[in-house]
């Protein structure tokens, strides 16, 4: 009897283990799953870029515009996440939101080019399988995040670019618009006075950290579901009248997006070179891995002492495992709201 059922233990190990398949074993992170007390927590934090974001500069009117499109924003993600949706159907839904609008600059109301272009970045990092996916340098999809999304999940890649990137999304069925569709006078008077200032200063560089606030605005979303997953995307049209096909941090897993169930989920905004040079998403995941940090003390080192070290400028909004947030810049402001498990929301742009 013992003999039979020894066997019979036998077979159905080895049947289980011929049922898990290769992509099982390659997106298997278990380890990395959330413990259980953050189970039934969840929660949304959403920036709309970072900057010279004074009251005094704002009017009414666009403080309230501002508002409406980030309250409109983070709802979207939250209601995804309060039915029981993942944190990465969260984000990506949040994101769209502001891509749509002229607002921000990502998508729609994405900054120009030196040549009068919109070229378009944008990541999306999935906590649970460390499955990420990026596209840079787009210029004809209307949301860059979900073409970042079909790179992710349907291909073996985790960066697209140009024209390899534009084919793809009409591979993957994505919606395909003219370059009109991104065209905004505000954006491209903004192009015109950085061109202007560059060629003035006779330098070959786009930026200039003390005039030049047009370069900041990018969106991006960080999110926990019910189910302990977490999940970033951030999307941008970069810097205006950046050159050379210059492509920043947003679209770069660990400098502008990072996402780990272990740790965080980390979107950043500012002044890309710097994020790439600091890898600043994964530091901050890095320091509470390895180094116990909380969340607030990692966003706190990383955005005000070794970014501002480097010389760079920015924020980032982040969510751990247990759903703390945090929305930390170095900049005058930054567009941000946040909303947790009882659609509690805040909604931020100045410093205080
Ligand atoms: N980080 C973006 C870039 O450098 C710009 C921004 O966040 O505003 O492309």
């Amino acid at each position: 009897m013992k003999k039979v059922l020894f066997l019979f233990c036998c077979v159905i190990l080895i049947a289980c283990n011929e049922n898990r398949s290769t992509k099982d074993i390659a997106t298997d992170n278990s380890e990395n799953t959330a413990d259980k007390d953050s189970i039934q927590n969840f929660g949304i934090v959403i920036h709309g870029g970072a900057g010279t974001i004074l009251k005094e500069n704002m009017s009414d009117s666009l403080q309230q515009a501002y508002k409406i499109k980030l309250e409109e924003a983070i709802k979207a993600g939250h209601s995804i996440l309060a039915e029981g949706g993942t944190a990465v159907m969260a984000v990506q839904k949040a994101i769209n939101v502001m891509e749509d609008s002229p607002l921000f600059n990502s998508a729609r109301g994405a900054v120009f080019t030196n040549e009068e272009k919109n070229e378009l970045d944008a990541s999306i990092m999935d906590g649970n399988t460390l499955n990420a996916g990026a596209v840079a340098g787009v210029t004809n999809v209307k949301n860059p995040i979900n073409l970042a999304y079909e790179v992710m999940v349907n291909s073996e890649h985790v960066m697209l670019s140009g024209k390899g990137a534009e084919q793809f999304a009409s591979e993957r069925g994505l919606e395909i618009v003219e370059p009109e569709y991104f065209y905004t006078e505000e954006r491209y008077r903004a192009m015109e006075r950085a061109r202007e200032r560059m060629n003035a200063s006779n330098k070959t560089a786009y930026f200039d950290p003390y005039v030049n606030d047009e370069k900041f605005g990018t969106v991006g979303c960080v999110a926990l579901d019910k189910q302990g997953n977490l999940a970033a995307g951030t999307s941008t049209g970069g810097m205006s009248n950046k050159k050379y096909n210059r492509i920043g941090d947003s679209p770069i897993i660990g400098a502008g997006t990072y996402a780990n169930n272990k740790t965080v989920a980390i979107s950043s905004t500012g002044w890309g070179e710097f994020f790439i040079r600091g890898v600043i998403a994964y530091d901050i995941s890095a320091m509470m891995e390895y180094k116990g940090a909380t969340l607030k003390q990692a966003a706190a080192e990383v955005i005000q002492q070794k970014l501002p070290k480097l010389g760079g400028n920015g924020g980032i909004i982040g969510i751990d495992n247990k759903g703390n947030m945090v929305m930390e810049f170095n900049t005058a402001g930054m567009y941000r709201a946040s909303m947790n498990k009882n659609g509690t929301l805040n909604i931020g742009m100045f410093k205080n």
